[in-house]
Protein backbone atom coordinates (compact mmCIF):
# COMPACT_ATOMS: atom_id res chain seq x y z
CA UNK A 1 0.00 0.00 0.00
CA UNK A 2 1.99 2.93 -1.13
CA UNK A 3 2.04 6.45 1.14
CA UNK A 4 0.46 9.11 -0.94
CA UNK A 5 -0.84 12.18 0.62
CA UNK A 6 -4.08 12.98 0.25
CA UNK A 7 -4.17 16.22 -0.35
CA UNK A 8 -2.71 15.67 -3.44
CA UNK A 9 -5.32 12.84 -4.24
CA UNK A 10 -8.23 15.67 -4.43
CA UNK A 11 -6.53 17.23 -7.49
CA UNK A 12 -6.52 13.47 -9.26
CA UNK A 13 -9.37 11.94 -11.50
CA UNK A 14 -10.27 8.75 -13.15
CA UNK A 15 -7.75 5.74 -13.04
CA UNK A 16 -5.32 7.86 -11.11
CA UNK A 17 -7.40 8.97 -8.39
CA UNK A 18 -7.97 4.89 -8.00
CA UNK A 19 -4.70 3.56 -8.36
CA UNK A 20 -3.36 6.43 -6.23
CA UNK A 21 -3.28 4.11 -3.07
CA UNK A 22 -4.28 1.29 -4.84
CA UNK A 23 -7.91 1.25 -4.54
CA UNK A 24 -9.37 -2.31 -5.78
CA UNK A 25 -13.06 -1.01 -7.33
CA UNK A 26 -15.37 1.79 -7.66
CA UNK A 27 -18.80 1.75 -8.56
CA UNK A 28 -20.91 5.00 -9.68
CA UNK A 29 -24.27 4.85 -8.83
CA UNK A 30 -26.97 6.32 -10.81
CA UNK A 31 -30.50 6.51 -11.32
CA UNK A 32 -32.71 9.35 -12.66
CA UNK A 33 -35.84 8.13 -11.08
CA UNK A 34 -34.86 8.57 -8.00
CA UNK A 35 -32.26 10.77 -8.16
CA UNK A 36 -29.50 8.43 -6.92
CA UNK A 37 -26.11 9.49 -7.24
CA UNK A 38 -23.87 7.61 -5.11
CA UNK A 39 -20.17 6.24 -5.14
CA UNK A 40 -18.81 2.78 -3.51
CA UNK A 41 -15.44 2.40 -3.37
CA UNK A 42 -13.46 -0.91 -2.52
CA UNK A 43 -9.91 -0.43 -1.44
CA UNK A 44 -8.67 -3.73 -0.45
CA UNK A 45 -10.49 -7.22 0.26
CA UNK A 46 -7.22 -9.23 1.65
CA UNK A 47 -8.65 -9.67 5.15
CA UNK A 48 -11.97 -10.37 3.64
CA UNK A 49 -15.05 -8.53 2.30
CA UNK A 50 -15.41 -4.72 2.41
CA UNK A 51 -17.20 -3.49 4.89
CA UNK A 52 -17.92 -0.03 5.86
CA UNK A 53 -20.96 2.74 6.26
CA UNK A 54 -23.24 4.29 3.82
CA UNK A 55 -22.58 8.29 4.17
CA UNK A 56 -25.22 10.73 2.87
CA UNK A 57 -24.08 14.54 2.24
CA UNK A 58 -24.75 17.62 0.50
CA UNK A 59 -21.42 17.87 -0.91
CA UNK A 60 -20.42 20.61 -2.96
CA UNK A 61 -19.00 18.41 -6.04
CA UNK A 62 -18.82 15.52 -7.17
CA UNK A 63 -15.06 15.38 -7.14
CA UNK A 64 -15.69 16.38 -3.58
CA UNK A 65 -17.57 13.33 -3.05
CA UNK A 66 -15.16 10.86 -4.91
CA UNK A 67 -12.02 12.19 -2.51
CA UNK A 68 -14.30 11.32 0.57
CA UNK A 69 -14.92 8.18 -0.49
CA UNK A 70 -11.81 6.94 -1.38
CA UNK A 71 -10.61 8.39 2.09
CA UNK A 72 -12.59 6.70 4.12
CA UNK A 73 -12.41 3.19 2.17
CA UNK A 74 -8.81 3.59 2.67
CA UNK A 75 -9.56 4.23 6.23
CA UNK A 76 -11.90 1.17 6.75
CA UNK A 77 -9.14 -1.14 5.35
CA UNK A 78 -7.03 0.08 8.57
CA UNK A 79 -9.15 -0.13 10.96
CA UNK A 80 -10.20 -3.46 10.32
CA UNK A 81 -7.01 -4.23 10.30
CA UNK A 82 -5.42 -2.73 13.24
CA UNK A 83 -9.27 -3.78 15.36
CA UNK A 84 -8.17 -8.26 14.35
CA UNK A 85 -11.35 -8.41 12.08
CA UNK A 86 -11.58 -10.60 9.38
CA UNK A 87 -12.56 -7.50 7.36
CA UNK A 88 -11.64 -5.59 4.12
CA UNK A 89 -11.94 -1.68 3.57
CA UNK A 90 -14.79 -0.12 1.81
CA UNK A 91 -17.01 2.58 2.20
CA UNK A 92 -19.97 3.98 -0.01
CA UNK A 93 -21.47 7.87 -0.43
CA UNK A 94 -25.13 9.16 -1.75
CA UNK A 95 -24.73 12.96 -3.03
CA UNK A 96 -27.74 14.55 -1.14
CA UNK A 97 -29.10 16.14 1.62
CA UNK A 98 -30.14 13.47 4.62
CA UNK A 99 -32.79 15.95 5.87
CA UNK A 100 -34.81 16.57 2.83
CA UNK A 101 -33.65 13.58 0.02
CA UNK A 102 -33.56 10.99 1.42
CA UNK A 103 -36.75 8.25 1.13
CA UNK A 104 -37.06 4.98 1.05
CA UNK A 105 -37.14 4.48 -3.10
CA UNK A 106 -33.55 6.16 -3.01
CA UNK A 107 -32.47 3.60 -0.47
CA UNK A 108 -34.05 0.46 -2.37
CA UNK A 109 -32.37 1.68 -5.25
CA UNK A 110 -28.75 1.80 -4.25
CA UNK A 111 -29.77 -1.35 -2.41
CA UNK A 112 -29.73 -2.95 -5.51
CA UNK A 113 -26.12 -1.30 -6.86
CA UNK A 114 -24.56 -3.28 -3.40
CA UNK A 115 -26.54 -6.53 -4.52
CA UNK A 116 -24.41 -6.50 -7.66
CA UNK A 117 -21.31 -6.70 -5.78
CA UNK A 118 -22.27 -10.03 -4.92
CA UNK A 119 -20.94 -9.46 -1.26
CA UNK A 120 -17.59 -7.76 -1.74
CA UNK A 121 -18.71 -5.20 -0.44
CA UNK A 122 -20.91 -4.97 2.61
CA UNK A 123 -22.95 -1.59 3.82
CA UNK A 124 -23.92 -0.32 7.32
CA UNK A 125 -25.16 3.08 8.78
CA UNK A 126 -22.41 6.11 8.63
CA UNK A 127 -22.89 10.14 8.63
CA UNK A 128 -26.52 10.65 7.49
CA UNK A 129 -27.89 7.16 7.62
CA UNK A 130 -29.40 5.55 10.58
CA UNK A 131 -30.92 1.89 10.97
CA UNK A 132 -34.24 2.49 9.56
CA UNK A 133 -32.34 3.71 6.36
CA UNK A 134 -30.52 0.40 6.07
CA UNK A 135 -33.80 -1.75 6.66
CA UNK A 136 -34.84 -0.01 3.45
CA UNK A 137 -31.11 -0.96 1.92
CA UNK A 138 -31.93 -5.02 3.03
CA UNK A 139 -35.13 -5.02 1.09
CA UNK A 140 -32.83 -5.40 -2.19
CA UNK A 141 -29.63 -6.74 -1.06
CA UNK A 142 -28.45 -9.50 2.08
CA UNK A 143 -25.15 -7.61 2.18
CA UNK A 144 -26.17 -4.86 4.91
CA UNK A 145 -25.65 -4.97 8.11
CA UNK A 146 -26.16 -2.77 11.68
CA UNK A 147 -29.98 -4.35 11.46
CA UNK A 148 -32.33 -3.44 14.41
CA UNK A 149 -33.22 -6.89 14.63
CA UNK A 150 -29.42 -7.73 15.08
CA UNK A 151 -26.29 -5.67 16.27
CA UNK A 152 -28.61 -2.61 15.26
CA UNK A 153 -26.84 1.03 15.81
CA UNK A 154 -23.08 0.64 15.86
CA UNK A 155 -22.72 4.37 17.20
CA UNK A 156 -23.45 2.95 21.02
CA UNK A 157 -19.90 1.22 20.16
CA UNK A 158 -17.78 3.72 18.19
CA UNK A 159 -18.86 6.61 21.60
CA UNK A 160 -17.48 3.66 24.14
CA UNK A 161 -14.47 3.30 22.10
CA UNK A 162 -13.84 6.41 21.72
CA UNK A 163 -14.16 7.53 25.46
CA UNK A 164 -11.92 4.77 26.59
CA UNK A 165 -9.34 6.58 23.51
CA UNK A 166 -9.42 9.85 25.54
CA UNK A 167 -9.27 8.38 28.64
CA UNK A 168 -6.33 6.26 27.40
CA UNK A 169 -4.57 9.44 25.57
CA UNK A 170 -4.69 11.45 29.22
CA UNK A 171 -3.08 8.14 31.01
CA UNK A 172 -0.44 8.89 28.49
CA UNK A 173 -0.18 12.61 28.84
CA UNK A 174 -0.97 13.24 33.12
CA UNK A 175 -0.13 9.40 34.15
CA UNK A 176 -3.74 9.06 35.26
CA UNK A 177 -7.23 7.88 32.76
CA UNK A 178 -9.75 10.13 34.81
CA UNK A 179 -11.69 12.42 32.95
CA UNK A 180 -13.23 14.34 35.90
CA UNK A 181 -12.61 17.87 36.04
CA UNK A 182 -11.34 17.77 32.42
CA UNK A 183 -12.49 20.30 29.68
CA UNK A 184 -13.63 18.39 26.29
CA UNK A 185 -14.56 20.13 23.53
CA UNK A 186 -17.15 17.36 20.86
CA UNK A 187 -17.67 18.80 17.70
CA UNK A 188 -20.71 17.15 16.35
CA UNK A 189 -22.99 15.69 18.70
CA UNK A 190 -24.98 13.28 15.72
CA UNK A 191 -25.29 9.29 16.81
CA UNK A 192 -21.59 8.71 17.94
CA UNK A 193 -21.08 12.56 19.71
CA UNK A 194 -24.57 12.33 21.82
CA UNK A 195 -23.29 9.04 23.22
CA UNK A 196 -19.71 10.43 23.79
CA UNK A 197 -21.60 13.42 25.66
CA UNK A 198 -23.31 10.84 27.66
CA UNK A 199 -19.91 8.72 29.16
CA UNK A 200 -18.07 11.99 29.71
CA UNK A 201 -20.56 14.05 31.61
CA UNK A 202 -21.35 10.77 33.72
CA UNK A 203 -17.45 10.75 34.48
CA UNK A 204 -17.75 14.41 35.60
CA UNK A 205 -15.78 15.88 32.73
CA UNK A 206 -17.09 19.41 31.59
CA UNK A 207 -18.35 19.02 28.26
CA UNK A 208 -18.80 21.75 25.26
CA UNK A 209 -20.54 20.82 22.33
CA UNK A 210 -21.12 22.27 18.75
CA UNK A 211 -23.26 21.13 15.71
CA UNK A 212 -24.34 22.64 12.68
CA UNK A 213 -27.96 21.92 13.86
CA UNK A 214 -29.73 23.44 16.78
CA UNK A 215 -31.92 19.93 17.45
CA UNK A 216 -28.89 18.26 17.42
CA UNK A 217 -26.92 20.50 19.65
CA UNK A 218 -29.64 20.50 22.11
CA UNK A 219 -29.90 17.30 22.76
CA UNK A 220 -26.53 17.49 23.63
CA UNK A 221 -27.12 20.24 26.09
CA UNK A 222 -30.19 18.11 27.37
CA UNK A 223 -27.30 14.96 28.14
CA UNK A 224 -25.12 18.06 30.18
CA UNK A 225 -22.79 19.50 27.49
CA UNK A 226 -22.39 23.10 27.50
CA UNK A 227 -23.29 24.68 23.81
CA UNK A 228 -20.32 26.65 21.98
CA UNK A 229 -20.55 28.75 18.67
CA UNK A 230 -18.54 27.66 15.53
CA UNK A 231 -15.81 29.77 16.14
CA UNK A 232 -14.97 28.60 19.46
CA UNK A 233 -14.44 24.70 18.60
CA UNK A 234 -10.94 25.41 17.49
CA UNK A 235 -9.79 28.22 19.39
CA UNK A 236 -11.13 27.35 22.88
CA UNK A 237 -9.17 26.68 25.69
CA UNK A 238 -9.88 22.78 26.35
CA UNK A 239 -7.73 18.96 27.56
CA UNK A 240 -9.25 17.21 24.65
CA UNK A 241 -10.68 17.98 21.05
CA UNK A 242 -12.82 15.39 19.80
CA UNK A 243 -14.01 15.75 16.16
CA UNK A 244 -17.05 13.89 15.80
CA UNK A 245 -18.68 15.41 12.87
CA UNK A 246 -16.57 15.05 9.23
CA UNK A 247 -12.96 14.42 7.98
CA UNK A 248 -10.35 16.89 7.80
CA UNK A 249 -10.81 19.05 10.52
CA UNK A 250 -7.28 19.19 10.89
CA UNK A 251 -5.51 21.06 8.91
CA UNK A 252 -3.08 24.02 8.41
CA UNK A 253 -6.07 26.31 9.39
CA UNK A 254 -7.40 24.59 12.18
CA UNK A 255 -3.88 22.75 14.02
CA UNK A 256 -2.51 26.55 14.87
CA UNK A 257 -5.79 27.51 16.79
CA UNK A 258 -5.94 24.25 18.91
CA UNK A 259 -5.71 25.20 22.69
CA UNK A 260 -5.64 21.32 23.72
CA UNK A 261 -3.27 18.55 24.75
CA UNK A 262 -4.97 15.12 23.07
CA UNK A 263 -6.96 15.10 19.93
CA UNK A 264 -9.59 11.93 20.28
CA UNK A 265 -12.29 11.78 18.19
CA UNK A 266 -14.95 9.58 16.49
CA UNK A 267 -14.23 11.15 12.81
CA UNK A 268 -13.04 9.37 10.31
CA UNK A 269 -10.03 10.86 8.18
CA UNK A 270 -9.63 13.81 10.78
CA UNK A 271 -6.33 14.92 9.29
CA UNK A 272 -6.46 16.09 5.63
CA UNK A 273 -2.98 15.30 5.04
CA UNK A 274 -1.50 12.19 7.41
CA UNK A 275 1.74 13.62 7.16
CA UNK A 276 1.96 17.01 7.51
CA UNK A 277 -0.68 17.53 9.65
CA UNK A 278 0.07 14.72 12.42
CA UNK A 279 3.41 16.35 12.02
CA UNK A 280 2.10 19.74 12.92
CA UNK A 281 0.38 18.15 15.86
CA UNK A 282 3.24 16.99 17.33
CA UNK A 283 5.57 20.00 17.26
CA UNK A 284 3.00 22.06 18.43
CA UNK A 285 2.80 19.33 21.59
CA UNK A 286 -0.66 17.65 20.90
CA UNK A 287 -0.99 13.79 21.02
CA UNK A 288 -2.81 12.91 18.63
CA UNK A 289 -5.01 9.38 18.75
CA UNK A 290 -5.29 7.87 15.00
CA UNK A 291 -9.12 8.85 14.53
CA UNK A 292 -9.37 4.49 12.50
CA UNK A 293 -8.39 3.17 16.27
CA UNK A 294 -10.23 5.20 18.16
CA UNK A 295 -13.43 4.90 16.08
CA UNK A 296 -13.47 1.14 15.41
CA UNK A 297 -16.23 0.14 18.09
CA UNK A 298 -18.72 0.51 15.59
CA UNK A 299 -17.05 -2.10 12.78
CA UNK A 300 -15.85 -4.51 15.48
CA UNK A 301 -20.09 -4.79 16.53
CA UNK A 302 -20.92 -4.72 12.78
CA UNK A 303 -18.35 -7.49 12.40
CA UNK A 304 -19.76 -9.55 14.98
CA UNK A 305 -23.51 -9.40 13.40
CA UNK A 306 -21.65 -10.51 10.34
CA UNK A 307 -19.97 -13.20 11.94
CA UNK A 308 -22.89 -13.85 14.34
CA UNK A 309 -24.33 -15.09 16.14
CA UNK A 310 -24.10 -11.68 17.57
CA UNK A 311 -23.04 -11.45 21.39
CA UNK A 312 -23.26 -7.75 22.70
CA UNK A 313 -20.98 -8.66 25.58
CA UNK A 314 -18.03 -9.77 23.01
CA UNK A 315 -18.88 -6.73 20.98
CA UNK A 316 -18.04 -4.76 24.39
CA UNK A 317 -15.25 -6.82 25.34
CA UNK A 318 -13.86 -6.06 22.08
CA UNK A 319 -14.27 -2.68 21.64
CA UNK A 320 -12.81 -1.69 25.28
CA UNK A 321 -9.37 -3.42 23.97
CA UNK A 322 -9.10 0.02 21.99
CA UNK A 323 -7.79 1.51 25.34
CA UNK A 324 -5.03 -1.06 25.23
CA UNK A 325 -4.41 -0.45 21.42
CA UNK A 326 -4.13 2.99 21.57
CA UNK A 327 -1.50 2.57 24.20
CA UNK A 328 0.49 0.24 22.28
CA UNK A 329 0.66 2.75 19.39
CA UNK A 330 1.69 5.40 21.79
CA UNK A 331 4.51 2.89 22.59
CA UNK A 332 5.39 2.64 19.32
CA UNK A 333 5.56 6.01 18.55
CA UNK A 334 8.32 6.40 21.46
CA UNK A 335 10.08 3.24 20.56
CA UNK A 336 10.51 4.04 17.31
CA UNK A 337 10.20 7.63 17.16
CA UNK A 338 7.09 7.89 14.42
CA UNK A 339 3.70 9.92 14.58
CA UNK A 340 0.98 8.02 15.92
CA UNK A 341 -0.88 7.85 12.81
CA UNK A 342 2.33 5.94 11.11
CA UNK A 343 2.70 3.48 13.95
CA UNK A 344 -0.98 2.75 13.65
CA UNK A 345 -0.75 2.08 9.73
CA UNK A 346 1.92 0.19 10.76
CA UNK A 347 0.12 -2.18 12.89
CA UNK A 348 -2.60 -2.50 10.04
CA UNK A 349 -0.56 -3.27 7.46
CA UNK A 350 1.86 -5.73 9.33
CA UNK A 351 -1.52 -7.52 10.17
CA UNK A 352 -2.54 -7.49 6.49
CA UNK A 353 0.98 -8.86 4.98
CA UNK A 354 1.13 -11.75 7.74
CA UNK A 355 -2.97 -13.03 8.13
CA UNK A 356 -3.96 -11.94 4.49
CA UNK A 357 -1.08 -14.01 3.27
CA UNK A 358 -2.77 -17.51 4.93
CA UNK A 359 -6.04 -16.46 3.82
CA UNK A 360 -7.79 -18.83 1.92
CA UNK A 361 -10.36 -15.86 1.47
CA UNK A 362 -8.39 -14.20 -2.30
P1 LIG B 1 -24.19 11.71 12.40
O1 LIG B 1 -24.63 12.12 11.06
O2 LIG B 1 -25.18 11.10 13.30
O3 LIG B 1 -23.52 12.93 13.18
C1 LIG B 1 -22.61 13.80 12.59
C2 LIG B 1 -22.98 15.16 13.09
O4 LIG B 1 -21.98 16.09 12.71
C3 LIG B 1 -24.30 15.67 12.53
O5 LIG B 1 -25.17 15.98 13.60
C4 LIG B 1 -23.91 16.92 11.73
O6 LIG B 1 -24.88 17.92 11.81
C5 LIG B 1 -22.64 17.31 12.43
N1 LIG B 1 -21.75 18.16 11.67
C6 LIG B 1 -21.40 18.09 10.36
N2 LIG B 1 -20.51 19.05 10.05
C7 LIG B 1 -20.27 19.71 11.21
C8 LIG B 1 -19.42 20.78 11.56
N3 LIG B 1 -18.65 21.40 10.66
N4 LIG B 1 -19.44 21.21 12.84
C9 LIG B 1 -20.20 20.62 13.77
N5 LIG B 1 -21.03 19.61 13.49
C10 LIG B 1 -21.05 19.15 12.23
O7 LIG B 1 -22.93 10.73 12.18
P2 LIG B 1 -22.27 9.77 13.24
O8 LIG B 1 -22.71 8.39 12.92
O9 LIG B 1 -22.44 10.29 14.60
O10 LIG B 1 -20.75 9.86 12.80
C11 LIG B 1 -19.92 10.93 13.25
C12 LIG B 1 -18.50 10.71 12.74
O11 LIG B 1 -17.99 9.48 13.25
C13 LIG B 1 -18.40 10.58 11.22
O12 LIG B 1 -17.18 11.09 10.77
C14 LIG B 1 -18.42 9.08 11.00
O13 LIG B 1 -17.82 8.70 9.78
C15 LIG B 1 -17.61 8.63 12.19
N6 LIG B 1 -17.87 7.26 12.57
C16 LIG B 1 -19.12 6.88 12.91
C17 LIG B 1 -19.36 5.56 13.28
C18 LIG B 1 -20.71 5.11 13.73
O14 LIG B 1 -20.80 4.04 14.37
N7 LIG B 1 -21.77 5.84 13.46
C19 LIG B 1 -18.30 4.64 13.29
C20 LIG B 1 -17.02 5.08 12.98
C21 LIG B 1 -16.82 6.39 12.61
Amino acid sequence: MPEVSFVNAAELTGFDAISNNNHELVMYCNDNATGLKAIIAVHNTTLGPALGGLRMWKYASDKDALFDVLRLSRGMTYKSAVAGLNLGGGKAVIIGDARTQKNEALLRRFGKFVNNLAGKYITAEDVGIGVKDIEYVQNETPYVAGLSDKSGDPSPFTALGTYLSIKAGMKKITGSDSLAGKKIMVQGTGHVGLYLVEHLVKEGAIVYGYDIYEDTLKKAVDAGAVAVNASEVYSKEVDVYAPCALGATLNPDTIPLLKCSLVAGAANNQLLDEVRDGQSLQDRGILYAPDFVANAGGIINVFNEVNGPYNVNKSTRMTESIYDTVLSVFKMCEEQNILPQQAAMALGEKRIREVGNNRLFN
